[in-house]
């Protein structure tokens, strides 16, 4: 599926309007998902750049002329660079006397360092808060892919519980939950993390070639991306019976889970979500076991604002999209973690994700 084209023209606006009370006088975006925020167009992750350069009067996209028929026509004018011109030298152009000019964060260092030579006397500054502050509260559009990746990834954990999964690797369940993600309906698999056993203590684990046995538990915790946007999702299996510690520690992680959720309405403090899940894994005596945030926001990218950490005090508001993924590593042993997207919506929370949350036994 291509990307829906949403109001760029209206994105633009308040980019501009966000420069103004920030006192910027340009905005230079690259590589990364800012640039398509307000574009629509992606950058080629090359050595040739691409760059948008926003003014208060000036919004140019810089782009490789071999690049150009890529670029759909949008609020902006496009600057195509030939491979004998220089394009730090057509964006200085365009920024022309700036004192304060805002960097996207993925910009690359080697152009950011040539973009501070070409331009001696501004002074740079990370657009990432500005990005962040149009990017954080999702539009009905944006919610609506969120949510249609999150039910693709739904239809995939529902194939899961059916999957014999023992006697394979978790390199060749890693394959399949590739595949299911792309049938379902993402454009994309961005990411797959199995881990069986004791390598489910490791929340990052890389898919490896153990073989999965009776007995072990196996994290899966996946993701793809449809019409741009992210799905998340993680649940924990069970190779044949569990036992009665298993069961126990799976329970404490739903239940976590649940009174995150729950914590979720508009004005809520992510640090107080984070609690929620915390507490209850603390009063069960998993507490050190608990060793990251209980949630990222989601969207374009996988981890973006707001995060839902301890640090964290901005209250949450209507269309702000993230996870809620609290879990207990027992190094050695195994673990458990159980995901799932959430928006806050005027009056409460609409969790994206409905898969059976039980801990199920497979094959
Ligand atoms: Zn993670
Ligand atoms: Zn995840
Ligand atoms: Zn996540």
């Amino acid at each position: 599926m291509e990307s829906p084209r949403f109001d760029y023209a209206a994105r633009i606006d308040r980019a501009r309007a966000a420069m103004a009370e920030r006192e910027a006088d340009a905005l230079l975006l690259s590589v990364g998902p800012d640039l398509p925020y307000l574009t629509g167009y992606e950058a080629m992750p090359l050595e040739r750049l691409t760059m948008l350069a926003l003014t208060p009067k000036d919004a140019v996209l810089v782009v490789p002329e071999l690049e150009a028929p890529r670029v759909e026509p949008g609020p902006f004018e496009t600057r195509p660079w030939g491979e004998l011109e220089d394009p730090i030298d057509i964006v200085a152009g365009v920024v022309g006397g700036a004192r304060s000019v805002l960097v996207g964060d993925h910009t690359w260092s080697a152009f950011l360092l040539s973009l501070q030579d070409a331009l001696p006397d501004a002074r740079f500054a990370s657009a990432g808060p500005l990005m962040t502050s149009l990017r954080i509260r999702k539009e009905p559009d944006e919610i609506g892919l969120l949510r249609r990746a999150a039910h693709a990834a739904d239809r995939v954990v529902a194939r899961l519980a059916g999957l014999e999964m023992s006697s394979l690797t978790e390199r060749e369940v890693a394959r399949i939950v590739a595949d299911w993600t792309v049938e379902e309906g993402h454009d994309v698999d961005t990411f797959k993390i199995v881990a069986a056993g004791p390598n489910g203590a490791s929340p990052h684990h890389e898919p490896t070639d153990r073989v999965i046995a009776e007995g072990d538990m196996v994290i899966i915790d996946f993701g793809g991306r449809l019409g741009g946007y992210c799905s998340d999702t993680t649940r924990t299996f069970v190779v044949e019976d569990p036992t009665p510690e298993q069961q126990e520690v799976h329970a404490v992680v739903l239940a976590a889970q649940r009174a995150a959720a729950q914590a979720v309405r508009p004005g809520a403090i992510p640090a107080e979500i984070d609690a929620a899940a915390r507490r209850i894994i603390e009063e069960a005596g998993y507490g050190e076991y608990f060793i990251h945030r209980t949630g990222h926001g989601i969207g374009l990218e996988v981890h973006e604002h707001p995060y839902i950490i301890e640090t964290n005090s901005q209250p949450v508001e209507p269309g702000m999209a993230f996870s809620i993924e609290p879990g207990i590593y027992l190094p050695g042993r195994f673990g458990v973690r159980i995901e799932d997207i959430v928006v806050v919506t005027d009056d409460g929370v609409e969790p994206l994700n409905r898969s059976d949350h039980s801990l199920v036994s497979v094959g």
